[in-house]
């Protein structure tokens, strides 16, 4: 484990190490790539523990999106990596014959990764990923919320890599304050809006790029053209998996009046099939991460009228999944991302009542729609902005390696995943190049009398 002490000792090794080259190396690339496969297959059992301890987090869960989603990343990286990597050709002016160009993908440097809690393995890995497929040497900042998942990679890695490549830093605020004011060559964030905003004024002052992986409300409208067991299975499952601390989960539902009630009487019972009578004693699921989480849950629920659960169990850090119906925008489980099993119910008469809605607040980092009515999804995808949408679905589309994944304005700046992830790490090199056995006079001083041929030349 790295001690606060020796964070610029760690950045300037690191920066002493990428400046031998070794890390750009495409071979250097994809081993390290099939270690942290080895990572991930050799410690499989540990992964889940943390995150059990950490979040409750059921086996199933862990395993799909911690762990299954982290190998086919990787494999889809090693299997395309050498053509991400290759420079591109592109092309020249005529009148700059014989001159030729070429795009080169290069790595940036040393970069910084600072991860969230409610992932807390795979925001960390799926951004190192991409670190290493562009060839640069990386610093882990986990969550120090989920504080077994952070301790479990503070010892896990250093088993792995050398420090002097890829380092772990354990801690809380003060310890990104200090890393924060390091100069990397990239930062990538997944966190707060809020705190987003502290990364990236820390950033500037060096100048550093950064990737903003941010959150927000995330609007789910239901048309009433819909296969409803289908849509109130998605909707029910998108919200409730790890308790609703998902930064894609719907935040809150926008719902065509006439299909309302038979929509909330479909949500009961499937509910009731997926966690049974009695949520708390389901293994299926999850737990609020921390007291502090809790209390600010439990304050949402004082908000409109609950029609399903609205149960908590302080000791156990348990909120059951809530439907709350009657809220208004001015209500302050509207004011803010809940991140939470509770989910408020805004009914509207029309499309376009939704959408002035969704477009009053700032930009989503995910937008759900249901309906099969083609004209209507047209409509929802030109009339809104938002990172991502997913029609008649929900949060699948985080698995899908060829979508970049990311937000836009409030959601967050850049995305990742795949070639996404690729590029986010790299800086894309132009170069032009001539050779010497034809040199035109036309474009040297004395200047006069070439202006109108020039003129005919520089068209093509
Ligand atoms: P957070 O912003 O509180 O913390 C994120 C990281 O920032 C942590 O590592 C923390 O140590 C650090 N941090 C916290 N306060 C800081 C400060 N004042 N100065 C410097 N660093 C500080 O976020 P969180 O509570 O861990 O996660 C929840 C948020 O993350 C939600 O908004 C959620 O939507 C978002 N999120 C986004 C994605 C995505 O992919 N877009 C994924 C997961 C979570």
């Amino acid at each position: 484990m790295i001690t606060e002490l020796s964070i610029s000792d760690v950045v300037s090794q690191q920066r002493a190490y990428f400046s031998t080259g070794e890390t750009k190396k495409i071979n250097f690339r994809l081993e390290k790539l099939r270690t942290i496969q080895q990572v991930i297959i050799e410690n499989e059992q540990a992964i889940i523990q943390a995150l059990q301890a950490d979040l409750h987090k059921p086996e199933l869960e862990a395993v799909t999106s911690e762990i299954i989603l982290m190998l086919n990343e990787i494999a889809h990286t090693i299997k395309h990596l050498k053509t991400w990597a290759k420079p591109k050709k592109a092309g020249v002016p005529l009148y700059l014959f014989p001159a030729s160009s070429r795009i080169l993908p290069e790595p940036l440097g040393v970069v910084l990764i600072i991860g969230a809690w409610n992932y807390p393995f795979q925001l960390i890995i799926l951004p190192l990923l991409g670190a290493i497929a562009a060839g640069n040497c990386a610093i882990l900042k986990p969550s120090e919320i989920a504080t077994h998942t952070s301790r479990f990679l503070s010892e896990i890695i250093p088993k792995y890599f050398e420090p002097t490549y890829i380092a772990v830093v354990e801690g809380g605020v003060e310890t990104n304050q200090k890393l924060l004011a390091e100069k990397f060559d990239h930062i990538f964030f997944t966190g707060s809006p809020s705190v987003g905003k502290i990364v990236m004024a820390a950033a500037a002052k060096h100048l550093t790029s950064v990737t903003l992986e941010l959150g927000g409300k995330n609007p789910c409208i239901v048309d009433a053209d819909i296969h409803l067991e289908h849509a109130a299975k998605r909707i029910i499952w998108g919200k409730f998996i790890n308790a609703g601390q998902t930064c894609i989960a719907p935040d809150y539902l926008l719902v065509d009046k006439q299909i309302k009630d038979k929509l909330l009487s479909s949500f009961g019972k499937h509910l009731k099939q997926f966690y049974g009578d009695h949520p708390e004693t389901s293994p299926d699921y999850a737990r609020i991460i921390t007291q502090k989480h809790f209390d600010r849950l439990s304050n949402f629920l004082k908000n409109g009228k609950i029609l399903i659960g609205g149960e908590t169990n302080q000791t156990e850090l348990y909120i059951a999944p809530t439907l709350i119906d009657g809220v208004s925008l001015a209500d302050p489980v509207m004011q803010e991302e809940i991140f939470g099993p509770i989910l408020p119910i805004i009914e509207y008469n029309d499309i376009t009542e939704a959408i002035a809605l969704i477009n009053s607040q700032p930009k989503p980092l995910a937008l759900y729609f249901f309906s099969q009515n083609k004209n209507l999804q047209q409509r929802v995808l030109q009339e809104t902005s938002s990172g991502g949408v997913c029609i008649n679905e929900t949060v699948l589309q985080f698995n899908v390696a060829s979508l970049p994944f990311g937000g836009v304005g409030n959601s967050g700046i850049g995305s990742y995943h795949g070639k996404a992830s690729f590029d986010t790490f790299s800086h894309y090199k132009s170069v032009l190049q001539n050779s010497f056995w034809l040199d035109i006079k036309l474009r040297y001083p004395p200047y006069k009398g070439k202006l109108s041929l020039l003129r005919q030349i520089m068209k093509f």
